[in-house]
């Protein structure tokens, strides 16, 4: 298994129908207003090399954002916003992240999500989210030699994230911890663990890039490129 396999097969999944449905709907009736660009309206796989030391957790694609350009967090005004601080913490070699292509690079860092289809309101169902959990399980493992941080965006990928890790082989602290901006948590791997070379991991909390966080100013730049250049550091980007 290699995580490129890996991006290829998430692309195909159909396992939840309600989303299956409103991706391609969104696809259809969207296709013309974008009539110079493949709408994409399917699984959005990560971005970024597969020996990455640091993930980025959001929470899903946004219909018009990565389910039209088939990246993460591309071609909406959240992602403007987060690809503006990785340029400027060293971690993305552009500013802007625009279309597959555009010639933009992470460096030692991927983008992910815990559910990979664009969900109505942003709101993914308990049912769709685990079922999606195995796609971002499967990731993380095979990132887990060279995985040193996770920076988690928002309260639902923290606690993506801590299932994740918690069922792959880490030892996730009890209670679990729980998600603000700016919550760390340290995370070691299990006796049991399938990766030699796992050290610890070091995850990171940040408020969601939404365009309501950083509109209202809840969550600044200034804060986000805080919490990314800790993990790049923890990460030894
Ligand atoms: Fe498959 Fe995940 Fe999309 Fe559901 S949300 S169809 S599990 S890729």
């Amino acid at each position: 298994a290699t995580i490129a396999g890996l991006d290829e097969a998430v692309t195909g999944c159909r396992a939840c129908d309600r989303l299956v449905a409103w991706r391609e709907q969104v696809a259809r009736d969207k296709r013309a207003a974008f009539a110079d660009q493949e709408y994409w309206g399917r699984p959005v796989p990560g971005f970024g090399p597969a020996d990455a030391a640091l993930v980025i957790v959001g929470l899903a694609p946004a219909a018009h954002g990565a389910n039209r350009t088939g990246r993460m967090f591309t071609g909406d005004r959240s992602g403007d916003v987060l690809y503006a601080a990785l340029h400027e913490v060293g971690l993305a070699s552009q500013a802007r992240s625009t279309y597959p292509g555009d010639g933009l690079a992470l460096y030692g860092t991927r983008i992910t999500a815990p559910v990979r289809c664009a969900p109505p309101d942003n709101k993914p169902t308990p049912a769709e989210r685990d079922t999606c959990q195995p796609w971002l399980e499967r990731e993380l493992t095979l990132l887990a030699p060279n995985l040193r941080a996770v920076v988690a965006l928002g309260g639902f990928g923290w606690q993506s994230v801590m299932r994740v890790l918690a069922a792959t082989g880490w030892q996730v602290p009890k209670p679990r911890p729980r998600f603000g901006h700016g919550a760390h948590a340290v995370v070691a791997p299990r006796d049991d663990h399938a990766h030699p070379r796992a050290g610890e991991v070091q995850v990171f909390g940040s408020f969601h890039v939404s365009q309501q966080n950083t509109f209202t100013g809840r969550l600044t730049p200034a804060m986000l490129r805080d919490v990314l250049s800790d993990a790049a550091r923890a990460a030894n980007l």
